[in-house]
This record gives C-alpha cells, sequence and structure tokens, in this order.
C-alpha cells in the first residue's frame, strides 16, 4: 500500500493513536478531529503589467477553546486547504503543550512568492489581511509568519487591518518589525526553542552534546537559526545543511558567519565557499547524532526512515515524519522530539509578543530568552515525563498532554 502523504490526514491519525491510548471520550474525540471554523477566499491582485490575478486563499481556526486562534500564514505554490488544516491542528496542541492560553489557526495563499515583485507580494499580503480582516483579531485569530512570510509582510498586514479598524491594535499579529511593536528575540525563537529542547534532550538521554555531530534540512528562518544556535549554544558540529536548491557539506563543521552570508548574497546555500555539495536526501541519511528537519512536511517517510542515522531527530519543521516513519524510529530507538514540542518556541515568543503589545511595555532580549527557555524546558519534561510514564513515544505522548489541555477546556465550557 502506498503512504498517505495528505498532511491532514496524518494529523488526524496521529490524534487517533492518541485517543486511543487516552481512551478519549467519542465525542471529544470525534470534535477534535475537525476546525471549529475554516475560510477559503479569493484575493484579487493588481499585477505591474496591469493585469489581475485571482490567488486562493485559507484561514482556519482548528479550535479557540483555551483562546484566540493563533497560526502562520504560508505563501507557496503547493499549499492545500489539508496542509492549512493539519498545520492549524497541529498549532492547537503546540499552544496546549507550551501552554500559552491560546488556540490552533492557520493560513495560507496559493502563490510562488518568487515569481512576485515587491509590489505584487504586497498588494497580495494587504489582499489577505482584507479578506480575514473581520475574522481576526487580538481576541479572535492573530496570525504571524511562516514558510515564504516574514516580518516584513507582516508590516504590511498590520497596516492594512489597522486602517481598516481605524484604531491600532499591533497584537493583531506577530512576527512584525520590532520598529511596529514586534518582541526582542522573535527571529530566533523557534530555533532557539527547538535547541533547548535538544539540549534537555542529551540531560535525559546522558549525552555529551559538545563536539557531537548534526545536519540540517532547510535553511530559512529556522533552519538558518538552528545552524548558529546549534553551534553558538550547543558546541554542536553542524556538518550539511541545505536549502529546496540542494545542501553543502563540510565534515570538519559548516562556518556559520561564511554559509549565512553567501545564503544571503546568493539566496540559496548550494557552492558555499570551502564545502562540498551533498543531496537533500543524502543530508536526511548522513551519520551524524542530531538531524534537524527545518523545511516542510513528509520529509522522513517509508521510503527513508530505514536509513536515517541520526541518534536524535529534532522536528523544527511541521509534520516532517510521516506515521510510517515514526513506527520505523520507534523500532529504532530514534530520539524523535516531536515537531509541536520542538518548535514552540516560535508561538511562545509571539505570546510574548501579544502580551508585551497589550501593555505597550516591552522586554530586553535576555528576559525574553530566559522566560522562552524556562516555558520550552517545561514543556519538554512534560512530554519526556509522560512518555516514560505510558510508555508511547514522544508524540503519543506529546499529544497526551495536548488534549488533556484542550479537551479540560472544552468540557469547562460546557462544549462537549
Ligand atoms: P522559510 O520559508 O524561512 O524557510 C524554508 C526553508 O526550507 C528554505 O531554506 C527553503 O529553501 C527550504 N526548503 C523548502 N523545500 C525544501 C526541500 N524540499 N528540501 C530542502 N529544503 C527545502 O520557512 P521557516 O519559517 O524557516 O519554516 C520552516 C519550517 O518550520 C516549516 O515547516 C514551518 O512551518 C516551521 N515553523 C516555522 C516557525 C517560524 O517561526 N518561522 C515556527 C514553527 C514552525
Amino acid at each position: 500500500m502506498t503512504e498517505n502523504l495528505n498532511p491532514f490526514a496524518i494529523a488526524q491519525a496521529q490524534l487517533d493513536e492518541a485517543a486511543a491510548v487516552l481512551q478519549l471520550d467519542p465525542d471529544m474525540h470525534a470534535f477534535l478531529r475537525e476546525p471549529m471554523r475554516e475560510f477559503h477566499f479569493t484575493i484579487p491582485v493588481r499585477m505591474d503589467d496591469g493585469r489581475t490575478r485571482i490567488f486562493r486563499g485559507f484561514r482556519v481556526q482548528y479550535n479557540d477553546a483555551r483562546g484566540p486562534a493563533k497560526g502562520g500564514v504560508r505563501f507557496h505554490p503547493d499549499e492545500t486547504i489539508d496542509t492549512v488544516r493539519a498545520l492549524a491542528a497541529w498549532m492547537t496542541w503546540k499552544t496546549a503543550v507550551a501552554d500559552v492560553p491560546l488556540g490552533g489557526g492557520k493560513g495560507g495563499v496559493i502563490c510562488n512568492p518568487r515569481e512576485l515583485s515587491r509590489g505584487e507580494l504586497e498588494r497580495l499580503s494587504r489582499g489577505y489581511m482584507r479578506s480575514v480582516a473581520r475574522y481576526v483579531g487580538l481576541t479572535q485569530d492573530v496570525p504571524a509568519p511562516d514558510v515564504n512570510t516574514n516580518a516584513q509582510i507582516m508590516a504590511w498586514m498590520l497596516d492594512e487591518y489597522e486602517t481598516l479598524m481605524g484604531h491600532h491594535e499591533p497584537g493583531v499579529i506577530t512576527g512584525k518589525p520590532q520598529a511596529l511593536g514586534g518582541s526582542a528575540g522573535r527571529p530566533p525563537a523557534t530555533a532557539m526553542g527547538g535547541i533547548v529542547t535538544i539540549r534537555e534532550t542529551g540531560r535525559v538521554l546522558n549525552i555529551d552534546l559538545r563536539g557531537a555531530t548534526c545536519a540540517i534540512q532547510g535553511y530559512g528562518n529556522v533552519g538558518s537559526f538552528a545552524h548558529k544556535l546549534a553551534v553558538e549554544v550547543l558546541g554542536l558540529k553542524v556538518v550539511a545543511v541545505s536549502d529546496e536548491f540542494g545542501g553543502i557539506y563540510h565534515g570538519d563543521g559548516l562556518d556559520y558567519a561564511a554559509v549565512s552570508k553567501h545564503a544571503r548574497q546568493t539566496g540559496r546555500v548550494p557552492e558555499a565557499p570551502g564545502t562540498e555539495p551533498i543531496g537533500n536526501a543524502d543530508l536526511l541519511t548522513l551519520d551524524v547524532d542530531v538531524l534537524i528537519p527545518a523545511a516542510i512536511e513528509n520529509q522522513l517517510t517509508a521510503q527513508n526512515a530505514d536509513e536515517v542515522r541520526a541518534r536524535i531527530v529534532a522536528e523544527m519543521a511541521n509534520g516532517p515524519t510521516t506515521p510510517e516513519a515514526d513506527d520505523v524510529f520507534e523500532e529504532k530507538g530514534v530520539y524523535v522530539i516531536p515537531d509541536f514540542l520542538c518548535n514552540a518556541g516560535g508561538v511562545t515568543v509571539s505570546y510574548f509578543e501579544m502580551v508585551q503589545n497589550a501593555y505597550q511595555f516591552y522586554w530586553d532580549e535576555s528576559l525574553v530568552a530566559e522566560r522562552l527557555d524556562k516555558k520550552m524546558t517545561t514543556a519538554f519534561q512534560a512530554v519526556h515525563e509522560m512518555a516514560q510514564r505510558k510508555k508511547v513515544s514522544n508524540r503519543v505522548a506529546a499529544y497526551l498532554v495536548a488534549i488533556d489541555r484542550v479537551a479540560t477546556a472544552m468540557r469547562l465550557r460546557g462544549w462537549v
């Protein structure tokens, strides 16, 4: 049988597995299998050549029992409603595991931002916000950056929202530039949170990570900061990194300053000076201690899981591992730090950003880092202890922790 790579089918299968362990009430289970609300819309954009192009956009509010929906907006040519649904479901579990008072949401637009001029990208971003403005807000749903969206796009969306509403509301969107109310420490937050979980993994497995080897797939916001922090904070030797154009390798470790400079100048990592090329598929099966998928979904599958040699897989990307690959990792004793735990640092600092916006009082980067560390360490411990106690995988354990918190809020509200 061929593997089902539909991200939402995978998210539902993961929930089903955890629900069986929990003996979750069937009505609660049925409720949690589907998004509470979703919006589909068309976004007309005036292109530079004078024509109008129509883009398709989505916003999914998966569950808001614990607080306003929260989740990024992704611009991608292969975007589908099922990807957005899956990512919104994972946001629900992520905010619960991180224990921030938010629900789960996600958005997306089917587009290739690399084919758009800056002006077209701005008009598309503003168009997205116009389409969702009445459904988002500090108390309803708070978007943020994700794949192919960044602080500048958040700034355009914020401006569009505030222009439409006629008042300032910086907390309507997170991942903004600091000059517009963004939080110090937000750009590295996802990677930093993941690094904390790798540090804690080293502690529970009693592995000395200094000088241990690491490979990273993806060199965007998350992957490039992961390279920097893996070296600076953990003393890991990052021997390979990649992006959608290919990968690079150096057995003695890749120099972050040199690779990131090359990536900034050329827009890609291949051919960074002093490195050898490596394919994305080969990077995933390198003989390293820590593998960090930090790109997109479905990278570790039934096809390659058996060949993965890493001892620790730290899922900084969302949904990089399929259920079949999970089974293989479980059998091989690979320590998987599941995505909605490993990459919860981003939403945690986004929540800090909302708090600072509400108070109009801003924290310095060291305070953000300290509070992030505490949240991530606590979340890691909750999941690790659950896995030990129930004798389940870390992924199932993360679901058990998260489902319990979301279900408690739903019961208290009288929904089920
Ligand atoms: P990004 O757009 O900044 O970077 C994505 C990177 O992945 C790019 O380097 C791109 O070239 C690379 N890539 C894409 N397809 C690839 C492929 N097939 N093989 C190898 N590399 C490929 O995105 P990002 O914000 O860094 O997000 C990366 C992952 O982390 C996504 O799964 C995202 O959902 C997740 N995530 C991001 C955040 C955040 O705060 N940005 C938070 C939580 C989770």
